[in-house]
Parts: C-alpha cells; sequence; structure tokens
C-alpha cells in the first residue's frame, strides 16, 4: 500500500486516514483533543470511550467500523492523484474493551494489523474472531502482517486468561481474613474482575476515574468507590509498589496481585521501592508457589504454573492480555503471511517475529536482532506504533526509569498502560 493513505496507531502528519487499535497509551501518543488532522476509525467501544480520554475532540472525526464488516474508504493516491479504493474490517482482538484488528485490502494486497491482541485458541470469543477473519480473507494471502510481539519468544507460555483468573480467586480465598489489592490499569482486566466479583460474590473497590469508566462500560453494580463494601480493591499499577504493601499492612493484613504474562521478580529496594525497578527473569529459574504458599508445579490440565510469590506480600499471576508464544505461533500458522513485522519495535534488542515464526511462513530466518527494514515494510507504509520497550530486560528497565522520571515530576503516571 502506498505511503500517504493510512496510518494505524501512528499520529503524525501525512495521511489521509487513520486507524485506532485501542485506547492504551502506547497506542495513542501523538494523539491529543486539539487533533485536526483526518479521521480516526475505531471500534464503537473505543468511540464510547473516547470523550472521557480525550474531553472536547471534535467528534465529528471520529468514525465507527463495526465488528466483521467491510468498509470502503476513497482516498487519493499522493503519487499519481488518481482515487484509490481501500477496504478495511475491525476484528476483535480480545485484548481490553474497544481492542480490535484492522484488516485492508486494496490494489496492492491484504495487510493484518493486529494492534494488541490476545488469540486464545478455545475460548468462545476467540473462536468468533478467528470464524470472522477467515471469513474476510477467503482465499486472499496476508501480504503483510503487523503483529503483536510482545511476547514473541518460546520462554512466554502461560494458561488462558479463564484459568489465571480462577488462579487469582483461588489466591483470594486462601487469605480470608487479609484485605486484596490488585493493580489495573486506566483500561483492561474487566473480565477479570468481573471473575472475581462473581465468584466471591463481592464489590470490587476501584478509584473514582476508574468507576467511570465501568459505568460507560456498562457495569453499573459491581464496582464500588466505597473501601467499607468490600476487601477487594483494584488499583492505579503506578501506585502499586513495595512501598504501599508495606504501608498498608502496617494497618491491615493485606496481600498485593500483579495480573501480568510478564514473569516478575524484585529487586532490592532502589528509588523509592516502586516495583517499576523490578526485572524480568526467565521462567523456567522460577519456582512455582501455590496459592497457598507452598510450591508447586500446576501442570493440572495441562496448565502451566503461573502464580509466583515475588515477595512477602505480592503475587504475580500470568493473566495476560497478550498473547502467549504458542497462541502466536498458532495464529501464524493460520494466517500464513508472505511478510510480516513485529509492532514493538522500539527496543535496542527487538525480536522480529520472522526469527521464530519466519520458517512456518517460508520466509528466511532472520538473526534476531536484525533491524533491518524488509521490502513489503517501506518506510511510512503503514504506521509502526512506536511502542513499548519491554520486549527484554533492558526494555524492560528503561520504560520503568522513563515512568520513575515522570513520577518525579509529578506528572500523571497513566503512561504505563497495557504493558501486559
Ligand atoms: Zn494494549
Amino acid at each position: 500500500m502506498e505511503k500517504g493513505l493510512i496510518s494505524v496507531d501512528e499520529w503524525r502528519e501525512g495521511s489521509q486516514a487513520y486507524f485506532l487499535t485501542h485506547l492504551h497509551a502506547d497506542h495513542i501518543k501523538g494523539l491529543s483533543s486539539t487533533w485536526a488532522k483526518a479521521p480516526i476509525f475505531c471500534s464503537r467501544i473505543t468511540a464510547k470511550l473516547f470523550p472521557f480520554k480525550f474531553p472536547n475532540f471534535n467528534l465529528s472525526l471520529l468514525h465507527v467500523l463495526d465488528l466483521g464488516s467491510w468498509h470502503s474508504l476513497s482516498l487519493l493516491s499522493p503519487s499519481s492523484a488518481s482515487e484509490v479504493t481501500v477496504q478495511v474490517m475491525a476484528i476483535d482482538a480480545h485484548h481490553c474493551p474497544g481492542a480490535v484488528m484492522f484488516l485492508f485490502r486494496g490494489e496492492s494486497g491484504c495487510t493484518l494489523n493486529t494492534g494488541d491482541f490476545r488469540w486464545e485458541i478455545n475460548s468462545e470469543r476467540a473462536k468468533l474472531g478467528r470464524e470472522m477473519l477467515l471469513n474476510a480473507l477467503q482465499h486472499d494471502k496476508v501480504d503483510a502482517l503487523y503483529l503483536d510481539n510482545t511476547y514473541c519468544n518460546p520462554s512466554y507460555q502461560f494458561p488462558p486468561r479463564e484459568v489465571a483468573a480462577q488462579q487469582i480467586v483461588d489466591l483470594i480465598t486462601s487469605h480470608p481474613d487479609h484485605d486484596i489489592v490488585i493493580g489495573i490499569n486506566t483500561l483492561g482486566k474487566e473480565d477479570l474482575l468481573l471473575h472475581i466479583s462473581k465468584a466471591l460474590n463481592i464489590k470490587i473497590w476501584v478509584w473514582p476515574e476508574r468507576l467511570q469508566t465501568m459505568h460507560l462500560l456498562g457495569y453499573h453494580d459491581i464496582f464500588t468507590t466505597d473501601t467499607s463494601l468490600t476487601r477487594v480493591r483494584a488499583i492505579p499499577r503506578y501506585s502499586f509498589s513495595i512501598n504501599t504493601l508495606e504501608g498498608l499492612n502496617t494497618m491491615h493484613p493485606t496481600i498485593g496481585i500483579i495480573p501480568s504474562g510478564l514473569p516478575w521478580i524484585a529487586k532490592p529496594l532502589e528509588r523509592d521501592g516502586r516495583l517499576f525497578d523490578s526485572l524480568l527473569t526467565s521462567r523456567y529459574n522460577r519456582s512455582k508457589v501455590s496459592s497457598r504458599g507452598g510450591k508447586k508445579n500446576d501442570k493440572t490440565h495441562g496448565n502451566l504454573g503461573s502464580v509466583e510469590r515475588f515477595h512477602k506480600y505480592i503475587y504475580s499471576v500470568q493473566y495476560s492480555d497478550h498473547s502467549s508464544y504458542p497462541e502466536l505461533e498458532e495464529f501464524i500458522k493460520l494466517v500464513q503471511p508472505t511478510n510480516m513485522k513485529g509492532i514493538v519495535t522500539t527496543s535496542p534488542c527487538y525480536v522480529d517475529p520472522l526469527y521464530y515464526f519466519g520458517r512456518i511462513c517460508g520466509i528466511n530466518q532472520p538473526s534476531q536482532k536484525l533491524h533491518r527494514q524488509h521490502q513489503m515494510f517501506g518506510k511510512g507504509y503503514i504506521g509502526i506504533e512506536n511502542k513499548r520497550k519491554r520486549v527484554d530486560r533492558l526494555g524492560f528497565h528503561s520504560i520503568r526509569e522513563r515512568v520513575i522520571r515522570r513520577t518525579v515530576r509529578g506528572v500523571k503516571l497513566d503512561e504505563y498502560d497495557g504493558s501486559d
């Protein structure tokens, strides 16, 4: 597809139509309430949440794409000035509320941008997404795939969210006299909180802005801002720290839970002791800890052990809104793209998905850390997200340092969204 036509989650000047996969902070960098460059296309739920994120935005620029339907756009070729027709379909990405993939079809072929996505092979919702995608593709090949390569490494294997959610419920019920705090972002993990609420028949505390988001999403009775009504509180991830948990424990026994696909370990306290300083570690070296505190290697039902106690008050559970490595592999086998590129691109040790998946599609395997531009992916082809720096230890560390600098400056910290 020609440069200057469309951009996905990329907000620089120079395109005629812009596409927003979802509202996590690393996908809206550069977008503001004063945006006036061109129309933005997104899902209905994203459009509903959009004014909350961008007050006073000119909503006439926002266009809703219903899932599973082709929409035609007439654009102008920058090189020939002739009319170009691009068709686009939004497909459920199963990531956070409103998140979609975009499938584009035009004279120059077929392009799929997954945005952030979870491809849970056995979940009903993923099956619908799979059918939608296969129906849309028919006999077309995906010529260019932009892939959520957040966990594009064989070491990233974790259970389906339903399993991880139950592990969190078990963890909570095994601490009947404790208060519970769960670190979440400004969007995402709603299904987890609903699961907990339903399983334990309790309300969940959220902070006031998050309650507004919950109401916008249609959840009116489950969440509360009244701390006296529940012992389970979902708190902003940026305020979830060792210091916070230690402080809470001086008043009442409390455990903290981080739902994330990332394995965590706590480094010795540095700076203000926030967990932003935690480092990645190989899951294979971690001991598995059951919800009752004993070690276990949970392979029941084929599930991977994914509960880890890495601090006396803190557990991480591998509840992820991104695809695990085996899910990515399954997705690539299904889509069989002619070429592909990861959307997490800014890390100095960016993992090229071709390194692991090229063989599946008959593409030559590059060396892992190669930053070469493939022929299909010339500069400005379709906006590549300037995203998270967290595909490896170096990247993980650097984004946290950036966040800490913002803390010091007193800037509101919602930039950390969407990294799990
Ligand atoms: Zn995201």
